[in-house]
């Protein structure tokens, strides 16, 4: 099953209470690309950098199996940059710094062996972006997941509600999803939501785990696993996102049963992703550690 993801490459940087980074190696689509190709090796990327990227980083996804042929790269330009800054609880952030740079005019070009994936990763970007993706793709996904973020709903709230009537899966925080919807509770916010398009709704709540919505107005809840240390939550949401739909395109199964495992390991993989500051950790661990912390949430959710 070929995955397709598409999704910012970018510089980050981040302050928490425990510190700050200068510029570091970030994006949705990096975060992406780490979880699922832990699960999944058939995975395509397109997306854009400056000519200032770190393409060590590029190196290490291709070594973990991402297919970087859609990874453009324009000369004289910068890379897409996005600072951060977490308050005490970790939860919630304010985003300081957008730099658009190369994004600010990216056309998703999509390299003809790409054209006919499986399934679709939208990874957080400019909504008109993830939908000329999936208009250029000649035959029809068996499952579209998109990611996005108030940012978007800010700013394209139009482009955002186009592009949702042809997804299949929404991931959003809890915030965002009370923004989207304009409803308080998380249950009504997920049926206007899902009567925009989206069939599947998950809703991220950080520390406090994630809630499946879908099938016939079924619910279904992962908790986050409790950690002793938690340093940099950015692109937890991604790499949920990405273990999500890796897990899917590795058992090439779309039903809700197999959309509740498939929470369970995103939620594992994030778990990984905040406990050092960027994609380090995310790029360093192995199939083993993974399954030790599946284990563990097993122990969690069973009674
Ligand atoms: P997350 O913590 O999962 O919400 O994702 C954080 C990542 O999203 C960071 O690595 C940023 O580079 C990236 N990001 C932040 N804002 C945007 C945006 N407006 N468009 C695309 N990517 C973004």
């Amino acid at each position: 099953m070929s995955l397709l993801v598409i999704g910012s490459v970018a510089f980050d940087a981040i302050d928490t209470p425990f510190g700050s980074t200068g510029k570091i190696v970030g994006g949705a689509a990096s975060y992406i690309s780490l979880a699922t190709t832990l699960l999944h090796k058939q995975v395509g990327l397109v997306a854009v950098v400056g000519e200032d990227f770190d393409f060590d980083f590029v190196d290490t996804l291709k070594q973990r199996g991402t297919d970087t042929t859609g990874l453009q790269v324009k000369a004289g330009e910068k890379s897409f940059f996005w600072h951060g800054k977490y308050h005490m609880d970790m939860n919630s952030r304010d985003t300081l710094v957008t730099e658009l740079n190369v994004l600010g005019n990216f056309d998703p070009i999509i390299p003809k062996t790409w054209q006919q994936p499986d399934y679709v990763m939208l990874g957080n970007l400019s909504p008109q972006v993830q939908m000329t993706t999936l208009d250029r793709l000649t035959r029809k996904p068996k499952l579209v997941v998109l990611d996005t973020m108030n940012f978007w709903m800010d700013i394209a709230l139009d482009d955002l509600r186009a592009v949702l009537k042809k997804v299949d899966v929404l991931t959003i925080n809890d915030e965002e999803a009370r923004q989207l919807s304009g409803e308080y509770s998380l249950v009504k916010a997920a049926r206007v939501i899902r009567a925009m398009g989206p069939n599947t709704l998950i809703i991220k709540k950080g520390e406090h785990g994630a809630l499946l919505f879908g099938g016939n107005d079924e619910i279904f809840f992962c908790p986050a696993l409790p950690l002793e240390d938690v340093f940099d939550p950015t692109g937890a949401g991604d790499t949920f996102a990405g273990g999500f739909v890796g897990y899917l395109a590795s058992v090439g199964r779309t039903d809700f049963e197999a959309m509740k495992m498939a929470i369970v390991y995103g939620s594992a993989m994030a778990s990984f992703c905040v406990e050092q500051f960027g994609t380090t950790k995310l790029a360093s661990i192995t199939r083993e550690e993974l399954n030790g912390r599946l284990a563990q949430f097993k122990a969690l959710m069973s009674v």
